[in-house]
């Protein structure tokens, strides 16, 4: 019994085969023959030898997973059998290319020539013209030159024959030799092969080779864009619009195999994100000894006779070119051994290629492969028994499913190390077949695919024969390139404006700078875009501070009740969070206030603290003009805030009001504070150099210590004074007019507050992602997105997230995951559009980050030079989401911050829980040395 070809069962081998039930399971019966007419142990010998079993397959499966991931690594030890080369095509057909594209295809024995005109309309009706020039018989072996004159001929001819325009031409080149690429258009030769050997060639740019020589054709306007290997060709023909191909199996005189590969495992190519396709040149696996325990003697003397002995084992296993070689030597050692035309003179099987994969194949065949074999087997003069016939055709049966199993495995450890590579736990894929035998032989398709079935039993894969093998494959890759170039063209143009030089963060540094000493002078303050206020917050904490507070913290996206008790050595707080409803945030401010006193209340029953009157703190981070540590008036809501009747009033006093309607609160109001002073404070009780503020979270803003002296707007020079920067509203008089995009106008226009705060709507989580939207939005209508499809959930306001961003930014994470935020907007994001995306979420807060350090420079540069110092050394606090969730906004904002302020050390500390506690300690300070119960 032929069981597809995996194992012979008899009586000799059941023991050892009934023990793997897989093997079992791919046990079909088929037209068995009787066990009288294989019952010679020599033929059992020869078949079970060319016989693997499932556990074999397992085996070469797994040496074959261990040679590509080996091949893929560079820093491994040893370089692989497989070479696993870089294609640098990082993209399968999508069915929007189009255009005209020529094609010339390097073969055998012959150079085809293809015009083909692609329509976008998903690649289903290309239209195509081509001509086949047969090669004269030296070519192979002359020089590279003539070689590549000879295809430049062709090309030109065909050119004139069919009257091609003159308008540049985009050529794909099909050369089907292993190459070292380092671009889609720069291919070194490694090494001849297929009894190629032209001189000159080895070791050079083959796409440079070919350009030279139809520029020699005085073809000025064919313009050599891409190399491709058939086997590449083979993945982007079976591609289609819904379902992209992006693995290839190509069993033809020869084997190979491609796939699209993570970029990121592929350490030769020097790219990092995205997909690649490979040339895994798998035809070498075995080179090296990986495969001697599957070789029988009928292989060594096949690889002895071969023009390249030892060399590519495993294809001279699977390619059809040496199916018929190895049954002659099958049949020729079996006929010394009496085992087969005993007594005939069988001399005529020493003759090499007497036998053909065609005629194997035929004799496979189950309704008359037995008169093939005995006519063919006549025709050499054999005169064979039955009993031979029979014989010969279980050897083919053998030999061509042992091809097609070991395809099996080969396919099988490709598809499993995708699904692996990418975090999957199923696979479905379609994989590409160019394949004679696949074409031809029913048999090696079942086996190829039940044999995949077991091995990769993680993995679907949908066989897609290729019609027209590579040449429109080169048509679309080709025609890919083009697409690409065309749509990175666009994608730089948009994003351009949002890329920021080191001369343009300078400038925005400088009119900080300036916009700060303005906002500082008490002529000047009015005109400046930065308010500068004063906060009366003179001192940072030192250790000394005692007592137990309560905090609020209103101005971010919670609303948070605090009781703080500052110790001996350490703070201990315990804190609340309550909502404020958008219906009370934007309704009356006496609605407001009283809610705020309503969660006080709430807090201090379930902290039992009802009837203590504790020093408050209150955090309140909107600006505001402070007139006294108590005493803040507001001059303006920010961040979705707009409760009525607040602007130009104190807060503190709203607040105490609010008390009063209650009458069962009572309140000690010690100190209002801004959350950026919260930070600052909070951090400065642990680093007594902490002297700056930054927030970036929901909006963002910086205060820092003043020389009082340069403080124009309050009276005294003595000592420091904390100053609010209210740095979101930079820009705002329209310095910055000419770093906003467009995405930057909309945003802005869309917002409650336009024309405000416009440094804060370039940096915040407020904006980032609505910043990304209306990228994404812009990308669309320029067709490089979602194939352009216009999406309307895209057209909501805010539905693009800030934390998104730090989501889609995670270094290492799967590209099936950025997939999966977008698919949860309903953007159905392809691979690519993944990876764009990425690109426009790192570009948004790449800029927010080296703008948040242009201004930081500013600070920090004027406090060095207000203190005379060469190097200031200086510790900043920071809070919020964004800072301390992002992946890379802290690292871009401190390494750009290096580089524009050279000679300050800044060291970034980041807040626990900051503002709360800030603001008891700004409470406790001013309570320093007094007992807390004797204030007020
Ligand atoms: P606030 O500034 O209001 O006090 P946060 O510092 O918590 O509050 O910042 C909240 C903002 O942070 C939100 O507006 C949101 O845009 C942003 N955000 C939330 N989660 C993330 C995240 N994982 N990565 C980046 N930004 C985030
Ligand atoms: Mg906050």
């Amino acid at each position: 019994v032929a069981a597809l070809g995996l194992h012979v069962p008899s009586t000799a081998h059941s023991g050892v085969l009934g023990t793997s039930s897989l093997a079992a399971r791919v046990a079909v019966p088929s037209r068995a023959l009787s066990p009288a007419l294989t019952s010679r142990p020599q033929v059992q010998r020869a078949l079970q030898a060319l016989t693997l079993t499932l556990e074999k397959l397992q085996e070469v499966k797994g040496r074959m997973l261990e040679a590509l991931e080996q091949g893929l690594s560079q820093q491994s030890r040893a370089p692989s059998t497989v070479r696993m080369l870089p294609t640098f095509i990082r993209s399968t057909p999508d069915g929007t290319e189009e255009g005209d594209v020529l094609v010339v295809e390097l073969c055998q024995s012959h150079v085809r020539t293809l015009w083909v005109t692609l329509t976008g309309d998903g690649n289903q009706s290309p239209q195509l013209l081509y001509r086949v020039f047969g090669m004269p018989g030296d070519v192979p072996r002359g020089s590279g030159e003539a070689l590549f004159d000879f295809i430049a001929q062709c090309v030109k001819s065909f050119l004139e024959e069919i009257g091609s325009p003159q308008h540049r031409l985009p050529l794909g080149f099909v050369f089907p030799f292993s190459c070292r690429q380092t671009g889609l258009d720069k291919a070194e030769l490694i090494s001849w092969s297929k009894g190629f050997q032209c001189s000159d060639v080895e070791g050079r740019d083959v796409v440079q080779l070919l350009q030279a020589a139809i520029s020699k054709q005085e073809l000025y306007h064919v313009d050599v864009v891409a190399l491709l290997n058939n086997t590449v060709g083979t993945m982007m023909t079976c591609s289609t619009r819904e379902k992209p191909c992006e693995i290839a199996l190509v069993v033809g005189s020869g084997t190979n195999c491609c796939f699209m590969a993570e970029s990121h495992l592929l350490e030769m190519a020097e790219v990092t994100s995205g997909r690649m396709c490979v040339n895994s040149e798998w035809g070498c696996l075995g080179d090296d000894g990986a495969l001697d325990d599957v070789l029988t003697p009928y292989d060594h003397r096949v690889d002895q006779e071969s023009s390249n002995p030892g060399e590519r084992r495993f294809e001279k296993l699977v390619g059809s070119l040496h199916l018929g070689e190895v049954v002659r030597h099958a049949m020729l050692m079996l006929a010394s051994e009496q085992a087969l035309f005993a007594r005939r003179n069988t001399s005529i099987l020493a003759t090499r290629d007497v036998l053909t994969t065609q005629q194997v194949l035929e004799i496979m065949d189950n309704e008359d492969g037995m008169a093939k074999a005995q006519g063919m087997l006549e025709a050499l003069g054999l005169q064979p028994s039955e009993r031979d016939c029979c014989r010969v055709q279980q050897l083919c049966r053998a030999v061509v499913s042992r091809a097609a199993a070991l395809s099996a495995a080969g396919l099988a450890a490709v598809l499993s190390h995708v699904c692996h590579s990418r975090e999957l736990e199923h696979l479905e894929v379609s994989v590409g077949v160019d394949s004679g035998l696949y074409r031809t032989c029913a048999r090696f398709g079942e086996i190829l695919r039940s044999v995949v079935g077991l091995l990769a039993p993680e993995c679907t894969a949908t066989l897609v024969p290729s019609t027209d093998g590579s040449g429109l494959g080169a048509a679309m890759v080709t025609a890919v390139a083009l697409r690409l170039a065309a749509q990175r063209h666009k994608v730089e143009r948009l994003l351009a404006p949002l890329r920021l030089s080191r001369a343009d963060l300078e400038r925005v540094q400088a009119l900080m700078r300036q916009e700060m000493e303005r906002g500082l002078d008490r002529e000047s303050n009015a005109e400046s875009s930065l308010r500068m206020l004063p906060t009366y917050v003179c001192h940072t904490p030192d250790g000394t501070e005692r007592g137990e507070f309560l905090a609020l913290d209103l101005g971010g996206t919670n609303f948070r009740v605090l009781v703080v008790r500052v110790g001996q050595d350490n703070i201990h707080m315990t804190s609340d969070i309550y909502v404020i409803p958008t219906a009370i945030m934007q309704g009356t401010g006496e609605a407001l206030f009283d809610h705020i006193i309503e969660c006080i209340e709430d807090f201090q029953m379930k902290q039992e603290l009802m009837g203590q009157v504790l020093p408050l703190g209150f955090t309140f981070s909107f600006p505001c003009q402070q007139l006294g540590l108590d005493k803040a008036v507001l001059l303006n809501w920010t961040k979705g805030f707009s409760a009525s009747g607040c602007v130009g009033q104190d807060v503190v006093q709203m607040l105490r009001d609010a008390a009063q309607r209650n009458q069962r609160v009572a309140l000690k109001v010690v100190a209002v504070v801004n959350d950026t002073v919260g930070t600052m404070m909070a951090c400065g009780y642990h680093d007594p150099k902490c002297e700056i503020g930054l927030i970036v979270g929901t909006g963002t803003n910086t205060c820092y210590m003043e020389e009082r002296a340069k403080v124009g707007t309050v009276e005294g020079d003595e000592g420091r004074m904390c100053i609010n920067m209210e740095w979101g509203a930079f820009g705002d008089n329209g310095c910055l007019d000419n770093i906003f995009t467009s995405f930057d106008q909309l945003v802005d226009e869309k917002s409650i507050n336009a024309g405000r705060q416009r440094f804060e709507k370039l940096i915040s989580g407020m904006y980032l992602g609505e910043i990304v939207r209306h990228i994404l939005m812009a990308l669309v209508e320029e067709q490089v997105l979602f194939r352009g499809k216009p999406s309307h959930k895209l057209q909501n306001k805010d539905i693009f997230q800030t934390k998104f961003l730090s989501t889609i930014e995670t270094p290492g994470l799967a590209l099936l995951q950025v997939q999966g935020i977008l698919r949860s907007l309903e953007l159905d994001a392809s691979f690519e559009d993944s990876v764009l995306v990425q690109e426009v979420c790192q570009t948004v807060s790449l800029r927010a980050a080296h703008l948040c350090a242009a201004g930081m420079a500013a600070v920090v540069e004027k406090m060095r030079e207000s203190r005379g110092l060469e190097q200031l050394t200086i510790t900043v606090g920071v809070d919020g989401t964004l800072y301390k969730m992002h992946p890379h906004f802290s690292q871009n904002l401190q390494q750009m911050l290096r580089e524009l302020a050279p000679r300050c050390d800044v060291t970034f500390l980041q807040s626990e829980d900051g503002s709360g506690k800030g603001a008891a300690l700004v409470a406790a300070v001013a309570c320093r040395g007094a007992e807390p119960s004797s204030l007020q």
